[in-house]
């Protein structure tokens, strides 16, 4: 491929992903031949030498400050699902992105965390799982690092279901405590993180570390001694966008070349119909 034709497969394909936020997406069976075909999974490293830095439409939080919540363990130390999940009742969280409304059903935990930043894991991570109206996900995820004492977790790591019997009901819970002011983001299209890893998932995974103190990450930690992250996934020419500024180092900018996104608009229509994203319907209140 000479370099304008590389060039110009980059700008289509950062265009795609660019369409995939707000956009709904197809729905199909997952058969086993589909699974080995999958090219599109969870997690990533995000990298600095290969993830586009702009402007990326706004999150728009809203979410309940006084909810209940019914924390579940699904199965520890079961390495394919979470030992803690907090199950949120219908309305008491959305997200609005680029004009399209998810709903937040649940949000879990995993060790250490899945995603990578330029090769390194932290602590934990932390998965916010939406659904829209026709069943499609997003995910927003964010790190966890070790830190000061967590107050506003501490309802949920101070009293872990230790197994899958218990369930531990939260009358107050403030879900404003778990999105950060600053929602600097990198933003991708992947899959599930445990089976049947579907495709077409929206993931905004958040720049900024959630803090937790060590006590309260071993509380977690330790019900999961081989951990529940899955291995990193190729990208497989995929495009990763963020809007953290100064995290590109070598990829040019996509300012530069902007006039051009907008003649390849219809391009990247076209691409999307030919490679169908690989959704199915995973209730978004099951998904690890
Ligand atoms: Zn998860």
């Amino acid at each position: 491929m000479n370099m304008s034709l590389l060039r110009l497969s980059r700008q289509t394909a950062l265009f795609s992903a660019l369409l995939v936020f707000g956009m709904s997406t197809s729905h199909a069976e997952v058969t086993p031949s589909a699974q080995a075909a999958m090219k599109s999974q969870s997690p990533i490293d995000f990298r600095s030498d290969s993830t586009y830095f702009g402007r990326l439409p706004a999150l728009n939080f809203n979410l309940s400050s006084d909810t209940s919540l019914d924390v579940i363990n699904n199965g520890s130390p079961d390495p394919e699902k979470t030992a803690v999940r907090g199950n949120v009742n219908p309305g008491a969280g959305s997200l609005t992105l680029s004009g399209h409304d998810w709903e937040l059903a649940q949000f879990h935990f995993h060790t250490p965390s899945e995603h990578l930043l330029n090769g390194v894991a932290f602590p934990m991570e932390m998965h916010l799982v939406f659904s829209d109206s026709n069943k499609d996900l997003l995910v927003v995820g964010r790190w966890v690092q070790a830190g000061a004492f967590n107050s506003d977790l501490d309802p949920i790591f101070s009293q872990i279901p230790q197994n899958t019997s218990e369930t531990l009901h939260i009358d107050h819970f403030n879900l404003n405590t778990l999105i950060p002011s600053n929602l600097e983001s990198f933003r991708y299209s992947g899959s599930l993180t445990t089976p049947p890893f579907s495709e077409g998932v929206n993931w905004v995974m958040l720049s900024q570390p959630l803090f937790m103190s060590s006590e309260q990450i071993n509380a977690f930690s330790s019900l999961f001694p081989e951990g529940d992250a899955r291995g990193i996934q190729d990208l497989n020419g995929r495009i990763v966008l963020t809007d953290v500024p100064g995290f590109v180092t070598a990829v040019p900018e996509p300012e530069t070349y902007a006039m051009m996104l907008a003649g390849l608009c219809l391009m990247a229509f076209v691409a999307r119909g030919k490679s169908r994203p690989l959704t199915s319907d995973v209730p978004a209140g099951s998904v690890a």
